[in-house]
Order: structure tokens, then C-alpha cells, then sequence
């Protein structure tokens, strides 16, 4: 199964449209939707352009406009004149002021919140350090909970609220049960998320989904890259796991059964050290986070407390390495052969025009991305490494977290009028 993301924004994700009987009602569902993604993507324009460009009667336009004024979703903006005679009408605009979709990331060491409003721009941005391992599902979930409802209550002193929330877990997980199957690096396996979501939020809250956090790190990253007419390419999360998130030809690639993108499991050293998942030698046992504290730093050492927030870490790290310390730079150079190794093997079946490059890859791109894609250039058979590039995330440790709020967005743009009353 593939969605179809290509074009300047997120365009379709797989998501059900409301229409299904082809009566009136879910016929106007349908319009409200189309008039809203059009927005979107083309920007603000008057409602006899949007009637031009959509098909649809001029009457029905103006009650379409009616209704997702009413529901906060879309705004009068500029006066715009229609020709060089008659009167100015005013465009209309989305209005990122009523709703925003959460997205929210458990990853093995921490916890990580992206609120944004249906423009895009983040309302809320939140991290809270963790250990997934050792604290177990249950407390995660309270956890994961707690910091939904503070998300919540700061978001209605914006005058706003949460239409969606979206959990970015790593691993195998259903999308359809909401359960986590699998996720080593957390140490759960059949973790009932969305029901367990649910059950602590209580009654009125709003549509919980569940999705692979490296699949929404790509939704993330090729919102950027599409923007640069980049359609093919490769989501590498650098982080205690590292997963894949493909998209190829402005489709994000699932999978027969939604498991597409596994790379950090990729037998790539035979008998190598013991992965999390059981086997030996897995891609990510040479250039996951554990295998670069390692690399660079003795036990005991504080970069390698899991207690201490991952970012004040890989600033200690950063700085041994910007001094040249010796233990540090070792450390790349083995990650960066091993990244060679496995990425190579990506871009020789998948032919990416992009890898791009998040978690703790992209915090040290200065030292990691150019030498990742001089390997490739020895590597892949194809000359030029295909055309491929290497690319550093923008978006830093919240890729996945920011995914899921686009996600839960897109809810919004497929069944405008599907937004639930809040009563968290
Ligand atoms: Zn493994």
C-alpha cells in the first residue's frame, strides 16, 4: 500500500475521504475538503477563483466558504480585485488560529510534542526525557498523557484545540489496532497505544492514530524536500534505532503489510554485535546512537547517561569533537563507513534523488555528511552515486513528532466538518 504524497504539500496519506454513500451530505463533506486543500496548496484567492477552479456553482462556494469560516478553519484576508473593472473581493485564506493537530514521538529515551496549527506553524513544541526500557508501558502511556492534557490546556489559552493526535512509535506497529507489535529499543512488545491512549484521556477525546515514527519523519521531511521538486527519497532516523522512511515518486512505500523501511535491520556485519531485536550484526548495531557513544566513550562516562537529556549529551560530544579529540573523531569514522556500507546498498535498489540524513546524523552533519557522501560515490554502481545526495534534516530530533502533526492535520483537510466537539 502507498500514499500519494507528490506535489507541494502533503496531498493524500491514505486517509479514507468522508464520501462513501454519494448522497448530499457527504457530497458537501467532500466540497468542503477539496475547497480547503486547495487553499493549501495554491494559497489565498477569491471565492469566484475558487469556484472557477474547483467546477463547483459560485452559490455553492459561498456556503462551502460559510461553513469553514464557521467551523475556524478558513478566514477572509486581502481585498483582491477580480479584473481591471468591478469591485475588490476579498481572498480567503486558511486560518491557523481554531485547530492544530499533535503530533507525539515515543522514542527509548525520550518523549517528544509537535503541535501545529493548520497553517503549519508550531503552537507547541515540548520534550521530556525518559527511559522507555526501564519505565515500561504504563508509565510511558501516563506519561504520554500528562503531557497531551498540559499540551492542551496551553493551546486553549490560545484559543485553540487539538483536532487529532497522532503517536510516532519505533518498530513494527499496527496501524489499525493502534498496537505497538514490536519495538525492540523500547523493550514492549503488543502494547495496546491508542487504547491505552484513550483509556487515560477519557471520554471526548480526540481521534488517537498510531504510525511508525520513521514513516512520519519522511511525511515530515519531504514536506521540505518537495519544495526543492524532490520526490524519491530516504528518511535515515539516526537515533538509539534507526529506521527508514521511504518515499518514492511522492509516495510514501508501506509495504505489503505496512513494514516497509525496516533498514535498521539489515544484517550488514554477520556475526557482529548483539542487536535489540535478537540477531546479530543488524545496520543499527554500527550506527545507531549506542554504537557512537560507545565508539566515542568509556562507561560510566556522562554522554553515555541515559538520564541526562539526549541533546545536552551530543552538545558534550559536539565540543570533544570540534576540539579534535581523538576518541570522538574515531567514533565518526567508523560510523561513517558503516553508514557508507548500509546506505549504498539503499541507493543501488531504491536509487533515491535524496538521503536525508535526522536524529544525531544530522546534529553532527558538519563532521558526518559530506564524507557519507563521498562513500557513496565509491560505493553505488551507478555513476555519481545515481544522483543521489546527502542531505542533513532541518528538522532536527522532532521529524516524527512534527510527521505526526501533519497527519493529524490532514484529517481536517480530508473531512473538515469530520472535527470533533473538544471536551478532553
Ligand atoms: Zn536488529
Amino acid at each position: 500500500m502507498t500514499a500519494d504524497l507528490r506535489g507541494a504539500g502533503v496531498r493524500d496519506l491514505g486517509l479514507d475521504e468522508p464520501s462513501r454513500a454519494g448522497d448530499r451530505a457527504s457530497l458537501r463533506r467532500t466540497n468542503l475538503g477539496l475547497v480547503l486543500r486547495l487553499l493549501r496548496d495554491a494559497g489565498p484567492r477569491p471565492r469566484t477563483q475558487i469556484a472557477t477552479e474547483t467546477g463547483l456553482p459560485k452559490a455553492t462556494i459561498t456556503n462551502l466558504v460559510a461553513e469553514l469560516v464557521e467551523l475556524g478553519l478558513v478566514r477572509e484576508g486581502e481585498a483582491a480585485r477580480d479584473g481591471a473593472v468591478g469591485r475588490p473581493s476579498r481572498t480567503l485564506e486558511i486560518d491557523g488560529r481554531a485547530v492544530c493537530g499533535i503530533g507525539l514521538e515515543i522514542s527509548a529515551d525520550r518523549l517528544s510534542l509537535v503541535a501545529l496549527d493548520l497553517r503549519g506553524e508550531v503552537a507547541v513544541e515540548h520534550r521530556v526525557a525518559h527511559d522507555a526500557r526501564a519505565d515500561g508501558p504504563d508509565r510511558v502511556l501516563d506519561l504520554a498523557a500528562e503531557t497531551i492534557r498540559a499540551t492542551r490546556r496551553t493551546l486553549q489559552a490560545q484559543g485553540r484545540r487539538p483536532v487529532a493526535i497522532t503517536v510516532a512509535a519505533p518498530g513494527v506497529i499496527q496501524r489499525d489496532s493502534g498496537v505497538v507489535s514490536y519495538a525492540p529499543n523500547l523493550g514492549w512488545r503488543d502494547v495496546n497505544m491508542i487504547g491505552g491512549l484513550r483509556e487515560r484521556l477519557g471520554r471526548g477525546c480526540p481521534p488517537v492514530h498510531l504510525e511508525n515514527d520513521a514513516k512520519l519523519g519522511a511525511i515530515a521531511e519531504y514536506l521540505v524536500a518537495s519544495a526543492a521538486d524532490i520526490h524519491d527519497l530516504i528518511y535515515v532516523t539516526g537515533e538509539t534505532g534507526v529506521g527508514g522512511g521511504i518515499i518514492s515518486d511522492g509516495r510514501l512505500l508501506r509495504g505489503s503489510a505496512g513494514f516497509a523501511g525496516e533498514i535498521g535491520h539489515m544484517r550488514l556485519a554477520g556475526e557482529g554485535g548483539e542487536c535489540a531485536c535478537g540477531r546479530r550484526g543488524c545496520f543499527e548495531t554500527l550506527v545507531g546512537l549506542n554504537a557512537l557513544l560507545s565508539h566515542a566513550a568509556a562507561p560510566g562516562d556522562p554522554v553515555r547517561d541515559v538520564t541526562v537529556d539526549l541533546e545536552e549529551r551530543l552538545a558534550e560530544l559536539k565540543r570533544r569533537a570540534d576540539e579534535g579529540n581523538p576518541a570522538t573523531l574515531a567514533a565518526f569514522d567508523k560510523i561513517i563507513d558503516s553508514l557508507g556500507l548500509g546506505l549504498a546498498a539503499l541507493a543501488d535498489i531504491l536509487n533515491p534523488r535524496a538521503i536525508v540524513l535526522g536524529g544525531y546524523f544530522a546534529y553532527f552533519g558538519e563532521h558526518i555528511i559530506d564524507r557519507v557522501q563521498d562513500e557513496l560515490a565509491v560505493r553505488v554502481m551507478a555513476p555519481d552515486a545515481g544522483g543521489c545526495t546527502v542531505m542533513a534534516s532541518t528538522l532536527g530530533f522532532s521529524a516524527a513528532a512534527r510527521g505526526g502533526a501533519l497527519l493529524s492535520l490532514d484529517h481536517v483537510y480530508r473531512d473538515p466538518a469530520g472535527i470533533q466537539p473538544d471536551s478532553l
